[in-house]
């Protein structure tokens, strides 16, 4: 089977991208998704949480505050790693079960889009690693807009990654987001067409 990383920077278009390669049949693992799944499906990293950072970020029900949580490692980076060390592990083990699962059921492409693929060593483990990239100026607007952040906020959630440019170097093809949608998907059609050599 055949593994290709998706990655790129905090709203840097990934999404977007999975999004029509998933239009065209092409099966997709979504680090974020697992990310959220296996905080319900080991309640025992929320206690680690508890544990490690205190009752301060749940309310008076119990319930995780997960956006004021999110700001909080977001501003600290040794904060974040020491939330990145808890969940880390449970997020490898499922995406590595889930490639599993698809290489059980003969799928020959399978495609993992991960914001942190290449922080987290992931990118190792690919064939090939596909870098979605805008310029700086554009991936602050876009964060602000779409998380309704302010500039810092977005600054820091941005800073908290290797810069895009710098996971360029890693790329074997960029997608070069900056400009319409349209232009995004005559890029990814031909990306398309790649996938569809080397399946053969
Ligand atoms: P994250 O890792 O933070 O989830 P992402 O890389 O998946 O982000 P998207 O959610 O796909 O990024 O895109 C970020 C925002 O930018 C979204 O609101 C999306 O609609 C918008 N966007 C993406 N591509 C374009 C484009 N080419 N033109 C205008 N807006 C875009």
């Amino acid at each position: 089977m055949i593994k290709i990383g998706l990655t790129g920077g905090i709203g840097s278009g990934k999404s977007t991208v999975s999004k029509m390669l998933i239009e065209k049949g092409f099966k997709i693992i979504d680090a974020d998704v697992i990310a959220k799944n296996v905080l319900i499906k080991y309640p025992e990293i929320i206690d680690k949480i508890k544990i490690e950072f205190g009752s301060g970020f749940f309310d008076w029900r119990g319930e995780f505050r997960r956006r004021e949580f999110g700001n909080h490692i977001f501003r600290f980076p040794k904060q974040r790693k020491k939330y990145e060390d808890i969940i880390l592990p449970y997020i490898n083990k499922e995406i590595f079960a889930t490639l599993d699962e698809y290489e059980q059921a003969g799928e020959k492409i399978v495609i993992i889009d991960a914001p942190t693929l290449i922080e987290n060593n992931l990118h190792t483990y690919m064939d090939y690693i596909i870098v979605v990239w805008v310029d700086n100026n554009t991936q602050i607007i876009r964060i602000k807009n779409r998380d309704r952040l302010s500039r810092d906020e977005a600054i820091n959630r941005l800073n908290a990654q290797l810069s895009l440019d710098k996971k360029r170097d890693y790329a074997h093809i960029i997608i070069d987001n900056n400009g319409e949608l349209l232009k995004t998907k005559e890029q990814v059609d031909k990306v398309i067409d790649f996938l569809n050599v080397i399946n053969k």
